[in-house]
């Protein structure tokens, strides 16, 4: 038996990672996303395994939410956490799944993988697992002044996404405990960015800001029990990792989806420059 990806319980049904509704208003269904693994799947195809009652209560009441602009920034951070876990689980799945044929993607495979503090925020959409501070991230939005094409970028490590539709745009960090939102100079970056907004501006922030978490690595003190997170004090600045031209013009064409685009992992990042 499968495992829901949100709760870990026995998963009947399967969850579109990118909502039905918005590949039904942008006919995305067989247009390919490009995984950071370098492979490229069909939206359609971005399912992942599901419980029956994180599908049909948890997550789409989530959806109706987004859908109408009505969702609170914690809920758009459980929304981005969703897309977010969703992914990454199919990334790293694709390959974990061709090595062990046995597993899915889904399966819990045990308690000590590097993904349990992943698999607790994913967890914590369906309000099992609690954060604090709470949304464990910093959302961001964004107000067009026309109605745009969908656009969606994701990054996984430091986790970010940025997605337009229809007139709003939102930019969520997943993980970094919402320091960029207390951050001075992100804060007058996004003051900046979100008047009268074009999309490419909306892009131009999340590059940034990205680049700003990737820089800046940060270690902070928490507290950790099987139900809840807890920050208990500011996070420190432990080192800043060099971001040369070439890796932002890298970043840039794959966040804007420019048909040259190389895509970057993180860990070529971290390869290049030689870090572990
Ligand atoms: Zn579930």
């Amino acid at each position: 038996m499968k495992t829901c990806f949100v709760c870990s319980g026995p998963a009947e049904t399967e969850e579109h990672i990118i909502p039905k509704w918005l590949q039904r208003q942008y006919a995305l269904w067989d247009q390919k996303l490009s995984l950071p693994n370098r492979t490229t799947i069909t939206y359609k195809h971005l399912k992942i395994p599901c419980c029956f009652d994180c599908n049909n209560n948890v997550l789409s009441q989530l959806e109706t939410k987004v859908k109408s602009g009505t969702a609170t920034d914690e809920e758009l951070w459980k929304w981005a956490a969703k897309i977010h876990f969703g992914l990454l689980r199919k990334d790293d799945f694709l390959e974990w799944d061709r090595k062990n044929p046995g597993y899915k993607i889904g399966d819990v495979i045990k308690q000590d993988d590097p993904f349990e503090l992943d698999r607790h925020l994913a967890h914590s959409i369906h309000g099992e697992f609690e954060t604090d501070p709470s949304p464990w991230g910093s959302v961001f939005r964004f107000k067009f002044d026309r109605p745009v094409d969908y656009h969606f970028a994701h990054l996984i490590s430091p986790a970010g996404l940025a997605v337009a539709f229809g007139d709003v745009g939102y930019v969520i960090f997943v993980s970094d405990t919402g320091s960029l939102s207390r951050q001075p100079d992100v804060c007058r970056s996004y003051e900046f960015h979100r008047k009268d907004v074009h999309p490419g501006k909306m892009l131009n922030f999340f590059a940034n800001s990205w680049v700003h978490l990737f820089r800046h690595r940060v270690s902070y003190p928490f507290l950790m029990t099987p139900n809840s997170i807890a920050l208990l004090g500011s996070p420190k600045l432990i080192e800043t990792l060099p971001f040369g031209d070439d890796d932002y013009r890298q970043l840039w064409s794959y966040i804007t989806s420019n048909p040259d685009a190389k895509i970057v992992t993180t860990e070529e990042y971290q390869s290049r420059n030689g870090l572990p």
